[in-house]
């Protein structure tokens, strides 16, 4: 859904881009030749305003995210478009935590979308599934649950250890994540959401969802919903995943299904993600992470970072550029021009001029 809403369908869009780490440099790079391509045929301009932050910056100034950074992003730009970050030379990843957290939680990003699709049926360990079965995005809240970060550790280090993390639940946080599944579905035309949580054993913590589910469904008459436990809901996507296609759920367990969705649908490589607050500047990512093991060596796959940048034009009301960008992906899918780890055999920068290339063309 493009959950800013365009003015018109022309004019600038301002664009922060944050390339990162490792292979995040190497996928934004490519993402932004293809992003360049489809706004040079329409009328809308994308401008682009290239920050430094990650390791390198870190390491040779200590800065993570600068004085001010919040505040000018909210001010200056639109969307941020975020590459990836971690570095094994920085210790505990500390600027990591400071800089797509700090963005995460002070920008208040409670959406985390995750769509699950699969171009091409070759792609999925699923046996004999196609592209119209794998196809759901997966709702996950994104500033609570078990990682705000609430607990202790009490003894440390000693055989009376006593280690705690709070499992934060909000009724705002709750209620709006799931909100925003409805408004979802309805806005996509999709039909159908399934609430997950573990309310059996979660007694307290997930009853919560239960009940904001039943109370906000009601709101939705002409959408199916359906509730699962979370044990339940993965053997379900992996028995037959044509059953779902919005899913919607807690912070931890959006972070395990999207990873397993990810499989289901090529790989790291292809998988996109949004952390988004409806109608304010939200960020758009690859779901890999900035990968030290093959950076540097031009076989990362961009695909990540291309549809990334895709949710990033629909949440700025570009949609009919950002199915250019999935049309071309699908189209280097199926003609095998794609890198290695779904079976083609370019690089990085090949595959990005591969992609840019089939933008301009179906704007020729
Ligand atoms: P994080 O800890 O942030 O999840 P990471 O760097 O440990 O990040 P990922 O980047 O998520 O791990 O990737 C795990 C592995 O998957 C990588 O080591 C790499 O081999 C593979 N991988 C990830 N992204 C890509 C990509 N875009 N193209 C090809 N292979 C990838």
């Amino acid at each position: 859904m493009p959950s800013k809403p365009a003015e018109t369908i022309s004019g600038t869009r301002r664009i922060a881009v944050i390339p990162g780490d490792g292979i995040g440099v190497e996928v934004t790079r490519e993402a932004l030749k293809v992003l360049k391509a489809a706004a040079s045929g329409g009328p809308s301009k994308l401008e682009f305003t290239e920050f430094d932050w990650g390791a390198e910056r870190y390491l040779r100034d200590g800065t993570t995210l600068p004085e001010g950074a919040i505040q000018m992003l909210r001010r200056d730009f639109d969307a941020i478009l975020f590459g990836a970050i971690g570095d094994p030379r920085v210790p505990a990843n500390k600027h990591a935590a400071d800089i797509l957290l700090g963005m995460r939680t002070r920008l208040d990003l409670y959406v985390n979308l995750r769509p699950v699709e699969l171009f091409d049926h070759a792609l999925t360990p699923l046996r004999g599934r196609g592209t119209t079965e794998v196809n759901f995005v997966v709702l996950r809240e994104n500033t609570e649950g078990l990682y705000a970060g609430v607990g202790g550790q009490f003894q440390h280090g000693t055989p009376n250890e006593v280690a705690l993390q709070v499992d934060v639940n909000t009724r705002k946080g709750v209620e709006r994540i799931i909100r925003y599944a409805f408004e979802y579905a309805s806005h996509h035309n999709l039909g159908r959401v399934c609430m997950s949580d573990k309310s059996n054993a979660l007694t307290y913590g997930h009853e919560i969802w239960q009940r904001v589910f039943s109370e906000v469904k009601t709101e939705y008459p002409g959408i199916e919903s359906r509730h699962l436990y979370i044990d339940t809901l993965v053997m379900e996507i992996v028995r037959d995943p044509g059953q779902f296609r919005v899913i919607v759920t807690c912070n931890l367990f959006g972070d395990i299904l999207s990873d397993l969705g990810a499989q289901l649908a090529g790989g790291l490589g292809l998988a996109p993600s949004g952390n988004i607050h409806p109608g304010r500047i939200s960020l758009f990512e690859p779901v890999h992470g900035s990968a030290p093991d093959i950076a540097g060596k031009n076989i990362a796959n961009p695909v990540g970072a291309v549809l990334a940048s895709a949710l990033m034009l629909d949440h700025l009301g570009l949609s009919p550029q950002a199915g250019m960008l999935r049309r071309a992906v699908r189209a280097s899918v199926s003609a095998r021009q794609t890198t290695q780890d779904i079976g083609g055999s370019l690089g990085t920068r090949e595959a990005g001029d591969w992609l840019a290339k089939n933008v301009t063309k179906q704007l020729a």
